[in-house]
């Protein structure tokens, strides 16, 4: 089975397009989201409606709750929150109810792949995985080969032996028998590793490759001081941090 993995898209539609085209070509069948599809960007709507049409394999990730009132964000930094606030209030209604309906988790049986957007030791306490510490804790709380996570917005593949020893790798990986496997695919809309370009990740039954593609940031940026987001979420799509 080959999948185009996908995770916070952030309310950001020209990103979503570059990726969603990009995908054409990949060939995928079937589509993967790992949460927050609003929050720090523009067109919640549309980003909603066009992640509806592509997939139902989809969880919540904590911008999601949080623009419906589902999880606090009183712990959000202040432009998160006044972006998460200004989303909530542009939301239809059946957004709103479709953001209330996502999942935590998901799991493909068929692939053994268990699926969140933040940890699988506490998936709704939004807590990062950013490092092999961070990883060996969460190895013991999923049963499946691999766990697809989002949140961090950086790409990273902890893979995991049958003697505890685990080995972090950036661009891709070979899927190997009697290993085990947490991957962040990083971020389509709002990438913190310092590369601007759009993140996604195509997961096969023998490997898993992040991928980039460029997308017209400045036309996002646009968007989002016509919508009066902060500055600071504006300028930092141009560095990708
Ligand atoms: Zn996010």
């Amino acid at each position: 089975m080959r999948y185009a993995v996908f995770s916070d898209v952030h309310a950001n539609l020209e990103a979503f397009s570059a990726v969603v085209k990009a995908l054409e070509k990949e060939k995928a069948e079937g589509l993967i989201y790992l949460g927050d599809i609003v929050g720090y960007g523009p067109e919640p709507a549309g980003c909603i409606d066009t992640l509806r049409k592509l997939t139902d394999i989809i969880v919540a990730g904590n911008h999601d709750r949080g623009a419906v009132g589902m999880t606090d964000i009183r712990g959000f930094n202040p432009y998160a929150r006044a972006a998460i606030e200004w989303t909530g209030a542009v939301l239809s209604d059946e957004h709103r109810e479709f953001l209330k309906n996502l999942p935590l988790t998901q799991s493909i049986e068929e692939n053994s792949t268990f699926l969140m957007h933040g940890t699988p030791g506490d998936p709704e306490s939004w807590y990062y995985l950013h490092n092999k510490f961070d990883a060996a804790e969460n190895f013991s709380h999923f049963k499946e080969m691999i766990c697809l996570v989002g949140h961090s917005h950086i790409p990273a593949i902890f893979e995991i032996n049958s003697e505890g020893m685990i080995n972090l790798y950036y661009d891709s990986v070979e899927i190997k028998k009697g290993f085990r496997y947490i991957i962040n695919v990083g971020s389509v809309g709002q990438p913190r590793d310092g590369n601007p370009d759009a993140a996604y990740a195509i997961l096969t039954d023998d490997s898993l490759t992040i991928k980039r593609v460029s997308y017209d940031i400045v036309v996002t940026q646009k968007k989002m001081r016509e919508a009066g987001l902060p500055e600071s979420l504006i300028k930092r799509l141009s560095v990708g941090l």
